[in-house]
């Protein structure tokens, strides 16, 4: 599943094909992905001109010049890749710019991607985006705001930290990477962690380090392989580097942490996996 890493990879394979060009044609292949497509999807994008890809965590959205933004979410298994032939059985979107001098396709065999479109002076009130709380590497994240956003909260810090309205952007497999970095047990509760009022506890300010270094290291890996994403590239074909996780995925493992004798278990929290190492994260 793409996470936010992931999905910068993919607006900065974007950026150079698209921006600039004109939508021509737009050829919807089903009325629904997770949700139905809004009412007039392709009139508003046909014949606008793409102005920037922006992302906000792990939505695309690109800029029109008609003042409308269309945005577009990934899901488990969505893909746009550029200059394919878009004959695929699960190709579900395939748009041509520049009367087809470039075309992108949008696959998805799952189906639970997002298609949208609003007005882009109303993106404030976007069901999507409105709840979100601040993501990594950008001003508005800092260590007080994720101890507020913490403070008083009864669940474990990992289901914490997967909560949008928290951080945004973050997803299963990071966030085990982040809790492994910063020797903090996923199951040791969100305001535990959070600490006592006017005060920077040890675990925060970790927690909040390696949230920042995580992210910032896998976008310069270019994301992850994890599961059948393949991203986008010129040719259409793999636009992802390996990215080596120390925690996710290798229960029974040795733990990679430095001078850490301990061995990685995998557990279940609100129906997700997660890896940890019970000796070094306290
Ligand atoms: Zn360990």
């Amino acid at each position: 599943m793409p996470e936010l890493p992931e999905v910068e990879t993919v607006r900065n394979g974007l950026i150079p094909h698209l921006v600039g060009r004109r939508i021509s044609f737009v050829d919807l292949r089903r009325d629904d992905l997770r949700f139905p497509f809004p009412n007039g999807f392709e009139e508003g994008l046909t014949d606008s001109r793409v102005e920037a890809i922006d992302r906000r965590s792990k939505y695309l959205l690109f800029r029109l010049d008609n003042g409308l933004t269309w945005l577009s979410h990934l899901g488990m298994t969505g893909v746009w890749t550029i200059d394919s032939d878009g004959e695929g059985k699960h190709d579900h979107v395939h748009i041509e710019f520049d009367d087809g001098a470039v075309t992108a396709t949008y696959t998805d065999h799952r189906r639970f991607g997002v298609m949208d479109l609003f007005a882009t002076e109303d993106e404030c009130e976007q069901k999507l985006l409105a709840g979100l709380g601040p993501e990594p590497l950008t001003a508005e994240f800092t260590i007080l705001a994720l101890k507020d956003a913490l403070n008083g909260r009864r669940t474990p810090i990992k289901t914490a930290l997967l909560d949008q309205r928290i951080v945004a952007g973050l997803g299963n497999i990071y966030v085990s990477e982040i809790l492994h970095r910063a020797h903090v047990s996923p199951l040791k509760t969100a305001a535990v962690v959070a600490g006592k009022s006017g005060r920077i506890s040890v675990a925060i300010e970790r927690i909040h380090r390696q949230t920042n270094e995580v992210i910032f290291e896998a976008i310069e890996a270019g994301g992850s392989t994890i599961s059948d994403f393949r991203g986008v590239s010129g040719s259409g074909d793999l636009g992802y580097f390996p990215h080596r996780f120390t925690v996710f995925n290798r229960e029974g493992e040795p733990c990679k942490n430095n001078s850490c004798a301990g061995t990685i278990r995998r557990i279940v929290q609100s129906g997700r996996s997660t890896f940890y190492c019970p000796k070094c994260q306290r």
